[in-house]
């Protein structure tokens, strides 16, 4: 038997999901190929509250991430950077030779929306890249608030991190002005990993209109895709296994109702801090606790590493800190398809297995 997954990702996948993946391919330019990514997409906008784009990727979240700064700044970009992964976006936006400013918060604060006002205000930015859940820290960003600032500068686009968030708790596409909330399925999704999706605004898209090929380059040309898209198409063969599990995955999410949904991340993200307040203490600001996931401080000093060890030889992985906080901190995972029982059942062990290291 192979460990159940409470790692923040790739994260547990019910069976009905993983038989969905291993149907029999179909070709990607037939009447069934484009039902089958019309009905996703449709799907996928309900889950995100929005009429706009939804591009479907075949890539890790990260193709996503490179391909959104690409194809929406001109002028420059400004990265708010609260963990790993926000500072990776900040790489990446180095990486492409784009002009740049970071702007880092300690790890474990959020990013406010007074932040990004200041920095607007004071600066000629195009695009701000924010991360709305940080793996690393377990924060979760107060987007909305983050959102109505943004939309107050004309010209400036928004463009989310959404990786660890999306299907964990609401983001409100349209309502809340975002231009652009990316994710990968192995997180909240709950599928394998492999694939990515995001929305587009109509002025997103237009930005990506204005961009010339030479900086957007061509796979991940949001155009291009937005154009086959149009005819529940993509540019290039997909993963149609991913599309077949979505489908069945997007049932079950309507099945359990969105709300519900994430009223059992809430619940489920309430029961694991009860547990480890105060034993470890909680390593994200007070009042930006992800729901999705758990970062705790190593307070009592154990050994993390045969923690994730004897976790494991049990069966169940969880996980250590992420980069610099690597051996300071280990996170639980509380999100997509796990349950209420499993999270006390997670707990249970840890609780037998913490007493004898
Ligand atoms: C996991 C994660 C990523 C990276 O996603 P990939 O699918 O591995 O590219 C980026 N950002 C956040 C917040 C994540 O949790």
């Amino acid at each position: 038997m192979k460990p159940k997954l409470f790692i923040p990702g790739p994260t547990h996948v019910e069976q009905d999901v993983l038989d969905a993946l291993a149907q029999y391919p179909i070709g990607h330019r037939t009447t069934d190929y484009r039902d089958l990514q019309s009905k996703v997409v449709s799907g996928i906008k309900e889950c995100l509250y929005t009429e706009q784009s939804v591009l479907v990727s075949t890539s890790s979240a990260t193709g996503l991430m490179e391909a959104g700064v690409r194809n929406l700044s001109k002028k420059k970009v400004a990265n708010f950077v609260c963990g790993a992964f926000s500072k990776k976006q900040a790489a990446i936006t180095r990486a492409c030779g784009l002009n740049q400013d970071v702007f880092e918060v300690e790890w474990g604060q959020a990013i406010t929306a007074e932040h990004v006002n200041d920095v607007l205000s004071k600066g000629d930015y195009d695009l701000v890249t924010i991360v709305f859940n940080e793996t690393s820290t377990g924060v979760m960003n107060p987007l909305q608030e983050i959102a109505d600032v943004v939309n107050n500068y004309d010209d400036v686009l928004l463009m989310v991190d959404a990786v660890s968030g999306m299907m964990g708790a609401p983001i409100k596409i349209d309502e809340w002005g975002v231009d652009m909330a990316l994710a990968s399925v192995q997180k909240a999704w709950a599928l394998p990993p492999g694939f990515a999706i995001t929305s587009l605004s109509d002025r997103a898209l237009a930005r990506s209109h204005s961009i010339p090929d030479a900086q957007k380059g061509f796979y991940f040309d949001f155009v291009r895709m937005h154009k086959a898209g149009e005819k529940s198409e993509t540019p290039v063969t997909p993963s149609i296994p991913h599309l077949y599990g979505l489908s069945v995955q997007l049932d079950r999410i309507k099945a359990e109702g969105l709300e519900n949904r994430f009223a059992r991340h809430r619940e489920m993200a309430d029961r694991v801090r009860d547990w480890g307040r105060d034993k470890f203490g909680l390593f994200a600001e007070p009042g930006y606790e992800s729901d999705t996931l758990t970062c705790f401080n190593n307070d009592a000093n154990i050994d993390l590493l045969a923690l994730a060890d004897a976790m494991k030889s049990k069966n169940y992985l969880i996980s250590g800190g992420y980069g610099d906080l690597k051996g300071k901190t280990f996170r639980l995972a509380h999100m997509g398809d796990l349950k209420m029982a499993d999270i006390n059942d997670v707990l249970d062990v840890l609780d037998g297995v913490i007493e004898t290291l």
